[in-house]
Protein backbone atom coordinates (compact mmCIF):
# COMPACT_ATOMS: atom_id res chain seq x y z
CA UNK A 1 0.00 0.00 0.00
CA UNK A 2 1.24 3.61 -0.50
CA UNK A 3 1.40 4.77 3.03
CA UNK A 4 2.35 8.67 2.17
CA UNK A 5 2.26 9.79 -1.81
CA UNK A 6 5.74 8.31 -3.28
CA UNK A 7 6.33 6.13 0.20
CA UNK A 8 4.81 2.38 -0.47
CA UNK A 9 5.04 -0.85 1.95
CA UNK A 10 5.58 -3.67 0.41
CA UNK A 11 5.44 -6.30 2.93
CA UNK A 12 4.58 -7.11 6.17
CA UNK A 13 3.01 -9.27 8.80
CA UNK A 14 2.61 -9.51 12.15
CA UNK A 15 5.06 -12.77 12.67
CA UNK A 16 8.96 -12.90 13.16
CA UNK A 17 9.98 -14.66 9.63
CA UNK A 18 9.96 -11.24 7.85
CA UNK A 19 9.83 -7.82 8.17
CA UNK A 20 7.86 -4.46 6.86
CA UNK A 21 9.49 -3.57 4.02
CA UNK A 22 8.86 -0.06 2.24
CA UNK A 23 10.20 1.19 -0.33
CA UNK A 24 10.77 5.18 -1.38
CA UNK A 25 10.32 6.44 -5.15
CA UNK A 26 13.16 8.75 -5.56
CA UNK A 27 13.65 10.20 -9.00
CA UNK A 28 17.33 8.49 -9.44
CA UNK A 29 15.83 4.84 -8.48
CA UNK A 30 13.86 3.00 -5.52
CA UNK A 31 15.31 3.70 -2.22
CA UNK A 32 14.55 0.91 -0.04
CA UNK A 33 13.45 0.62 4.20
CA UNK A 34 14.58 -2.54 5.18
CA UNK A 35 14.96 -5.54 2.66
CA UNK A 36 13.16 -8.56 4.44
CA UNK A 37 14.43 -12.34 5.32
CA UNK A 38 14.09 -14.42 1.91
CA UNK A 39 14.43 -14.16 -1.80
CA UNK A 40 10.76 -15.48 -1.73
CA UNK A 41 9.97 -11.65 -0.18
CA UNK A 42 11.65 -10.47 -3.47
CA UNK A 43 8.84 -11.64 -5.66
CA UNK A 44 5.98 -10.10 -2.96
CA UNK A 45 8.14 -6.70 -3.32
CA UNK A 46 8.49 -6.86 -6.83
CA UNK A 47 4.43 -7.70 -7.06
CA UNK A 48 3.25 -4.52 -5.50
CA UNK A 49 5.67 -2.51 -6.97
CA UNK A 50 4.09 -3.62 -9.88
CA UNK A 51 0.37 -2.86 -9.01
CA UNK A 52 1.86 1.09 -8.38
CA UNK A 53 3.32 0.89 -12.09
CA UNK A 54 7.11 1.05 -10.78
CA UNK A 55 7.65 -2.97 -11.55
CA UNK A 56 10.78 -1.67 -13.81
CA UNK A 57 12.38 0.73 -11.34
CA UNK A 58 15.55 -0.26 -10.16
CA UNK A 59 17.09 -0.07 -6.39
CA UNK A 60 19.46 2.04 -5.63
CA UNK A 61 20.06 2.12 -2.01
CA UNK A 62 18.79 0.08 0.76
CA UNK A 63 19.05 1.14 4.40
CA UNK A 64 18.74 -1.44 7.00
CA UNK A 65 17.22 -0.28 10.10
CA UNK A 66 19.61 -3.16 12.24
CA UNK A 67 20.77 -6.40 10.94
CA UNK A 68 18.69 -9.13 12.10
CA UNK A 69 17.68 -11.11 9.73
CA UNK A 70 14.25 -10.60 9.03
CA UNK A 71 15.25 -7.03 8.53
CA UNK A 72 18.47 -7.98 6.24
CA UNK A 73 18.36 -11.35 4.69
CA UNK A 74 17.58 -10.11 1.61
CA UNK A 75 20.35 -7.26 1.35
CA UNK A 76 22.75 -9.09 -0.58
CA UNK A 77 20.33 -9.57 -3.31
CA UNK A 78 19.57 -5.60 -3.34
CA UNK A 79 23.79 -4.94 -3.28
CA UNK A 80 23.77 -7.38 -6.54
CA UNK A 81 20.97 -5.39 -8.09
CA UNK A 82 23.46 -2.70 -7.75
CA UNK A 83 21.65 -0.45 -4.20
CA UNK A 84 24.00 0.56 -2.25
CA UNK A 85 23.12 -0.89 1.44
CA UNK A 86 23.38 1.52 4.22
CA UNK A 87 23.41 0.96 7.83
CA UNK A 88 24.92 2.17 11.33
CA UNK A 89 28.53 1.39 11.63
CA UNK A 90 28.13 -1.46 14.47
CA UNK A 91 25.52 -3.04 11.62
CA UNK A 92 27.57 -2.67 8.42
CA UNK A 93 30.25 -5.08 10.66
CA UNK A 94 27.22 -7.06 11.28
CA UNK A 95 26.02 -7.77 7.74
CA UNK A 96 29.90 -8.16 7.01
CA UNK A 97 30.09 -11.14 9.11
CA UNK A 98 26.68 -12.79 9.82
CA UNK A 99 26.35 -15.05 12.35
CA UNK A 100 24.88 -14.29 15.97
CA UNK A 101 24.42 -11.07 15.28
CA UNK A 102 21.91 -11.20 13.10
CA UNK A 103 20.54 -14.08 15.02
CA UNK A 104 21.37 -16.74 12.06
CA UNK A 105 21.22 -19.72 14.63
CA UNK A 106 17.56 -18.65 15.67
CA UNK A 107 16.28 -18.36 11.83
CA UNK A 108 18.29 -21.75 11.36
CA UNK A 109 19.00 -19.95 7.18
CA UNK A 110 22.73 -19.25 6.05
CA UNK A 111 22.92 -15.75 6.07
CA UNK A 112 24.62 -14.43 2.77
CA UNK A 113 26.97 -11.01 3.81
CA UNK A 114 26.87 -7.96 1.95
CA UNK A 115 30.05 -6.72 0.51
CA UNK A 116 30.38 -3.44 0.70
CA UNK A 117 28.03 -1.81 3.11
CA UNK A 118 28.04 1.68 3.94
CA UNK A 119 28.09 3.52 7.35
CA UNK A 120 25.40 6.37 8.35
CA UNK A 121 26.05 7.83 11.84
CA UNK A 122 23.67 8.95 13.96
CA UNK A 123 21.94 12.54 12.17
CA UNK A 124 23.53 12.28 8.78
CA UNK A 125 21.28 12.57 6.03
CA UNK A 126 21.30 11.10 2.56
CA UNK A 127 20.07 12.29 -0.24
CA UNK A 128 19.21 10.37 -3.03
CA UNK A 129 17.06 11.34 -6.20
CA UNK A 130 15.67 14.10 -4.58
CA UNK A 131 14.79 12.14 -1.44
CA UNK A 132 16.63 12.42 2.13
CA UNK A 133 16.83 10.29 4.54
CA UNK A 134 18.02 11.02 7.77
CA UNK A 135 19.68 8.49 10.19
CA UNK A 136 18.10 8.68 14.32
CA UNK A 137 19.96 6.61 16.52
CA UNK A 138 17.90 4.35 18.65
CA UNK A 139 19.86 1.47 20.04
CA UNK A 140 18.53 -1.04 22.30
CA UNK A 141 16.65 -3.77 20.47
CA UNK A 142 20.22 -4.24 19.45
CA UNK A 143 23.18 -2.21 19.37
CA UNK A 144 23.45 -0.49 16.06
CA UNK A 145 19.49 -0.30 16.07
CA UNK A 146 18.91 2.57 13.65
CA UNK A 147 15.28 4.78 12.42
CA UNK A 148 15.30 6.62 9.10
CA UNK A 149 13.70 9.76 8.74
CA UNK A 150 12.22 10.58 5.50
CA UNK A 151 10.24 13.44 3.90
CA UNK A 152 8.64 13.61 0.79
CA UNK A 153 5.68 16.11 -0.32
CA UNK A 154 6.39 17.52 2.86
CA UNK A 155 5.32 14.40 4.56
CA UNK A 156 7.73 13.06 7.45
CA UNK A 157 7.82 9.41 7.97
CA UNK A 158 9.99 7.65 10.87
CA UNK A 159 10.75 3.97 10.18
CA UNK A 160 11.71 2.63 13.44
CA UNK A 161 12.54 -0.89 12.66
CA UNK A 162 12.10 -3.02 15.91
CA UNK A 163 12.18 -0.53 18.51
CA UNK A 164 8.61 -0.72 19.09
CA UNK A 165 5.82 -2.52 17.47
CA UNK A 166 1.98 -0.81 17.03
CA UNK A 167 -0.76 -2.37 16.86
CA UNK A 168 -4.43 -1.92 17.32
CA UNK A 169 -6.95 -2.81 20.17
CA UNK A 170 -10.45 -2.43 21.25
CA UNK A 171 -13.22 -0.77 19.75
CA UNK A 172 -11.37 2.85 20.11
CA UNK A 173 -9.11 1.87 17.88
CA UNK A 174 -6.62 2.57 20.85
CA UNK A 175 -2.55 2.08 19.94
CA UNK A 176 -0.82 -0.99 21.57
CA UNK A 177 2.22 -0.82 21.82
CA UNK A 178 4.74 -3.43 21.78
CA UNK A 179 8.66 -3.18 23.02
CA UNK A 180 11.19 -5.21 20.55
CA UNK A 181 12.79 -8.34 21.03
CA UNK A 182 14.73 -8.44 24.28
CA UNK A 183 16.78 -10.96 23.83
CA UNK A 184 19.43 -10.23 21.12
CA UNK A 185 22.81 -11.22 22.43
CA UNK A 186 23.83 -7.03 21.69
CA UNK A 187 20.29 -6.46 23.67
CA UNK A 188 21.18 -2.81 25.89
CA UNK A 189 18.52 -2.19 28.46
CA UNK A 190 19.69 1.28 29.32
CA UNK A 191 20.75 2.29 25.31
CA UNK A 192 16.66 1.35 24.82
CA UNK A 193 15.87 3.03 27.95
CA UNK A 194 17.48 6.77 26.71
CA UNK A 195 16.15 5.74 22.99
CA UNK A 196 12.36 5.66 23.77
CA UNK A 197 13.30 9.08 25.51
CA UNK A 198 15.08 10.14 22.65
CA UNK A 199 11.75 9.85 20.80
CA UNK A 200 9.65 12.02 22.99
CA UNK A 201 11.23 14.97 21.44
CA UNK A 202 10.12 14.25 17.92
CA UNK A 203 7.40 14.75 16.35
CA UNK A 204 6.52 13.13 12.71
CA UNK A 205 3.45 12.73 10.58
CA UNK A 206 3.74 8.71 10.25
CA UNK A 207 5.34 6.24 12.31
CA UNK A 208 6.05 2.94 10.43
CA UNK A 209 7.64 0.35 12.45
CA UNK A 210 9.09 -2.70 11.38
CA UNK A 211 6.63 -5.10 11.87
CA UNK A 212 2.50 -4.89 12.58
CA UNK A 213 0.70 -1.97 11.76
CA UNK A 214 1.89 1.75 10.33
CA UNK A 215 0.81 4.86 12.94
CA UNK A 216 -0.97 7.83 11.33
CA UNK A 217 -1.98 9.46 14.57
CA UNK A 218 -0.41 12.48 16.71
CA UNK A 219 3.40 10.53 17.35
CA UNK A 220 3.91 12.82 20.22
CA UNK A 221 1.04 10.86 21.88
CA UNK A 222 2.16 7.30 20.68
CA UNK A 223 6.32 8.28 21.77
CA UNK A 224 5.16 9.13 25.02
CA UNK A 225 2.90 6.07 25.29
CA UNK A 226 5.85 3.79 23.58
CA UNK A 227 8.42 5.50 26.49
CA UNK A 228 5.72 4.61 29.34
CA UNK A 229 5.25 1.09 28.49
CA UNK A 230 9.24 1.10 28.20
CA UNK A 231 9.55 2.36 31.71
CA UNK A 232 7.14 -0.66 32.63
CA UNK A 233 8.73 -3.37 30.96
CA UNK A 234 12.30 -3.11 30.37
CA UNK A 235 14.20 -4.12 33.56
CA UNK A 236 18.12 -2.54 34.03
ZN1 LIG B 1 15.12 -7.21 15.27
Amino acid sequence: MQIARGIYQLTGHMTALNSNTYALDSEEGLVMIDCGCRPVYLEHQSRILSMWGLGEKKPVAAFVTHAHFDHAGNAHLFEEKGARIYASEYDVHALKTGGKLVMEPEFGLTFHTCKAPVAVADGECVTIGGTTVTAVALPGHTKGAMAYLAETNGVRVLFTGDHCMIGNAGPDDEAEIEIGYCGSIDYDAEAYLRSFEKLRSMDVDIVAPGHRSVFYGDSRWLFEKMYRKALETIKI
